[in-house]
């Protein structure tokens, strides 16, 4: 009996084997989202570049004499953002500024326009005199420039790129997004549209694979079918040798049509086989040809939850990421039992929801057979059961990774 890989030992094995794609030519910053750094980034210009209101009102300088005594002030320009201030001010005078604009010389506080007191003549009065500084974003208060603002392998989600922006960068080292080939196996297929022939499914996995791909960060090259045969699945994978990395589903198991570790291991090798995990177990990962090789379950939930654990993983450590995200997870009281046999890390799917107390509660789905598809979508977690726990009741805690937007 072969022994089962524990699921950490397998994601660490798999990790280790692979390396950031070589970073290419930078990109401009208004494509880069989605894509790692490459090099550590340095502050171009100052966040923000000058001194600026944050409110809309007056600039003061809050030593000034007639500003202390109460003295209503004369209002001697008027700035607008992306406007030049005027003249220094005079002793007796403010500026009539709004949110965004630079503060003129002399000036070191803002008043809201909500504190202050027009006059008749114009003038405006204000009750309190306000502290230096007050309202005013200095230059350089978010980001001075010359500092470290970001490292080789962060993700460039919304808001970096909005800081790097912010702080004058305009093109960006990258690593490339990882080039997937995915290829399904399985004689059983069809492909949708196709009227169902006698003994036929429809090949769902092919589309899930490639947008859980997509979702992940990865191009996909190909989507491909391959048959239950060992030439024509070599033949299949030697047209998807050009991307970075196979993703194949189906003919991992132990039937006679499954021919992808023997594949495998006639043209690459096999790293590892074989999981201590449900769904997923019979997950081998390797080499084709120098590629490196997922070998997903053909079930549908077993390919998703494996590439939800594994595969996602890997294409961000080819991406470049600097630490691969674990997948979010939350403490929740189960609301009735759950069934477990001891031997294999389960995934059980489930629902969800904040309780009264605002606890999490959460329900594993009835179903848990790992061609059961509608788990999934009716769910919208799966609760994570260690390897060797047994029959849970209800009350007890378990951990729970919410499938949130790019898995559901
Ligand atoms: P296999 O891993 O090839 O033994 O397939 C396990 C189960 O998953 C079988 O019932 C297959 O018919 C089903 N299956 C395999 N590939 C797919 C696919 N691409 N889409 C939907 N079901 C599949
Ligand atoms: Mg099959």
């Amino acid at each position: 009996m072969t022994t089962l890989l524990d699921l950490d030992t397998a994601l660490h094995r798999l990790l280790d084997s692979l390396e950031p794609l070589p970073a290419g030519p930078s990109l401009p910053i208004a494509e880069a989202h989605g894509y790692y750094l490459a090099c550590d980034q340095l502050a171009a210009v100052a966040v923000p570049p000058f001194a600026n209101s944050a409110m809309d009102g007056y600039a003061v300088a809050s030593q000034d004499e007639a500003l202390r005594r109460g003295d209503a002030l004369v209002v001697s320009q008027r700035i607008l953002a992306g406007g030049s201030p005027g003249p220094a001010l005079a002793s007796g005078c403010c500026a009539r500024i709004f949110t965004g604009a630079p503060l003129p010389d002399g000036a070191d506080a803002i008043i809201a326009q909500e504190d202050a007191r027009i006059l008749d003549d114009g003038r405006v009065q204000f009750d309190d005199v306000p502290g230096s500084g007050n309202f005013v974003r200095p230059r350089g208060g978010d980001v001075e420039a010359g500092a470290k603002l970001a490292h080789a392998g962060d993700p460039l989600h919304p808001a970096r790129l909005a800081l790097l922006i912010a702080a004058g960068l305009e093109a960006l080292p990258v690593h490339p997004r990882p080039r997937v080939a995915i290829v399904t196996t399985g004689d059983e297929l069809c492909a949708p549209g196709t009227p169902l022939a006698a003994g036929q499914i429809y090949d769902s996995n092919a589309t899930m694979l490639a947008a859980l791909a997509r979702d992940s960060g990865a191009e996909v090259m190909a989507v491909t079918h391959a048959p239950d045969d060992p030439t024509g699945l070599r033949e299949v994978l030697d047209t998807a040798t050009g991307a970075d990395a196979i993703i194949c589903s189906g003919g991992v198991s132990v039937g006679e049509a499954d021919y992808v570790r023997e594949v495998l291991a006639s043209a690459g090798e096999v790293s590892f086989w074989k999981l201590a995990l449900k769904p997923g177990k019979p997950f081998a990962y390797g080499r084709f040809r120098g590629r490196p090789l997922f070998g997903l379950p053909g079930n549908p939930v077993s390919a998703l939850v494996t590439f939800l654990l594994l595969v996602r993983p890997a294409l961000q450590r080819m991406a470049g990421a600097k630490a691969i995200e674990a997948p979010v997870r939350f403490p929740a009281t189960l609301t009735a039992a759950v069934r477990k046999r001891p031997g294999r890390r389960d995934f059980q799917r489930g629902e969800y929801r904040i309780g009264g107390d605002g606890r999490i509660e959460v329900s594993a789905n009835s179903r848990q057979d790992s061609n059961i598809l509608s788990a999934l979508t009716v769910g919208n977690c799966l609760i994570d059961l260690p390897r060797e726990q047994r029959d849970l009741d209800a009350g007890e805690r378990v951990w729970i990774l919410p499938l949130t937007g790019w898995a559901r």
